[in-house]
């Protein structure tokens, strides 16, 4: 989502600015900030040191999660910064950027209507936002509070985009959101009734898009429709990203969920039907009151349903949530031992999900010169054939290592 906001704020400013890989030569320096976790907050300070450093001279701006989550505050500490941008109001960068010391962090802000100008530095895949905010409370997550409330943006919208990039050669699309499959619970402006299955189906009925993703669906509302379509669209990637964040039902009440495991894994039982399917998911470990037994649950669950990636990370308690609150904190030491026990087993998995895939074939994007993304997500390596660029090509996978797979063309390529 941070990329998108990034390229969105490319778009705006295309006008008067170019991009430089050179920070030595920029007149304006802009972070876009995560703050999900406490570490990317820290390194926003010392990086803008470090640029400050290379260049004195530019005109510095943060955007993003942490702007919206300590506004004035990063002014305050850096007062050499010009303006702070939330996440929820990048379409009025140009705004920020004319008014001396701006702070613009209104999480009410409706932009689901603005249409931003398309910047996208792969030709052949993009993602496109289809809804801003979140109304969960999941009590570990800043996000409702630097992004808002949930608000879709209207369907015809997406659509035009989507037809748009596909005029421009764009062959694989991600739709983004943060409870993607919640799609068309509100808009703000008068909508007939849809919801993420019908939006699938529509955006498979455009002519050029050959691949679908999307990130991230939310366990709680992978109903049958849902999962049904998934399985059987045919443009609908083979990759599902479902964040468990625990296997224990209890921690996921304290975390406030909405799912039990025997839920979660009830899903992933009717996901693993689907031949190929690769699911990667998050683990938060060490959450608030997480004893050995409920940590011993998620592995269970890691065991059963063998992830094919997973994000895993020692809970970090993050200002404005609910969870920083709970009394019942895991002691770091304890918290990073299980990690470490979760990457060991996930490594275990991976070594035997390896060898599987030889000699399996893919359906492979070719991304850049040698390198493309299998329709499960996997990177595989191919022959270095320029010729392949931006095809959809038959690989047979001939050698699997952990993170990447290497193989060759079978087929003569579209
Ligand atoms: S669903 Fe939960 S974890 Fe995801 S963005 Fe919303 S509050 Fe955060």
């Amino acid at each position: 989502m941070n990329v998108k906001d990034s390229e969105h704020i490319i778009g705006e400013l295309s006008e008067s600015y170019t991009t430089t890989e050179n920070p030595k030569e920029a007149d304006l320096i802009i972070l876009n900030t995560c703050s999900v976790r406490e570490k990317p907050v820290q390194k926003l300070f010392s990086e803008l040191g470090a640029l400050r450093k290379i260049n004195p001279k530019a005109k510095f701006g943060v955007c993003g999660c942490t702007a919206s989550h300590m506004g004035e505050e990063i002014i305050k500490k850096a007062p050499y910064v010009s303006f702070v941008l939330g996440a929820r109001n990048t379409s009025r960068i140009k705004e920020a950027i004319k008014k001396e010391k701006a702070v613009i962090t209104d999480i009410d802000y409706d932009e689901t209507t603005y249409v931003f100008k398309n910047v996208h530095k792969n030709p052949y895949k993009d993602f496109v936002n289809i809804m801003v905010g979140c109304d969960k409370k999941c009590t570990f997550c800043i996000v409702p509070k630097t992004r808002g409330k949930e608000i879709s943006i209207p369907l015809d919208l997406i659509l035009k985009q989507i037809e748009n990039l596909a005029k421009e050669g764009v062959k694989e699309i991600t739709l983004l959101g943060q409870n993607v499959n919640n799609y068309g619970k509100r808009f703000s402006v008068p909508h007939p009734k849809v919801d993420f299955t019908d939006l699938l189906r529509e955006v498979s009925k455009i002519e050029g898009i050959e691949r679908i993703r999307f990130t991230s669906p939310h366990p709680l509302h992978a109903d049958d429709k849902f999962l049904e379509e998934f399985a059987t669209n045919p443009k609908i990637c083979k990759h599902i990203h479902f964040p468990l964040q625990s296997g224990s039902t209890k921690i996921l009440k304290a975390m406030k969920r909405g799912y039990s495991k025997e839920w979660f894994l009830n899903r992933c039982e009717i996901l693993r039907q689907i031949p190929d399917i690769a699911i990667s998911t998050d683990i938060i470990v060490g959450f608030p009151g997480e004893s050995e037994e409920d940590f011993n649950e998620t592995l269970q669950v890691v065991e059963k349903v063998k992830f094919e990636q997973i994000f895993s990370f020692v809970y970090s308690p993050r200002p404005l949530t609910e969870a920083a609150t709970f009394e019942n904190q895991v002691p770091k030491e304890i918290a990073k031992k299980r990690l470490w026990r979760l990457q060991d087993l996930h490594t275990k998995i991976l070594e035997e999900t390896a060898k599987k895939q030889v000699g399996k074939v893919y359906k492979v994007l070719v991304e850049e010169i040698g390198m493309g993304k299998s329709d499960n997500f996997f990177t595989v390596k191919l022959d270095k054939d320029p010729n392949l660029l931006g095809k959809i090509v038959d690989v047979k996978i001939t050698k699997a290592n952990k993170h990447t797979l290497e193989g060759e063309l079978v087929k003569d390529f579209k």
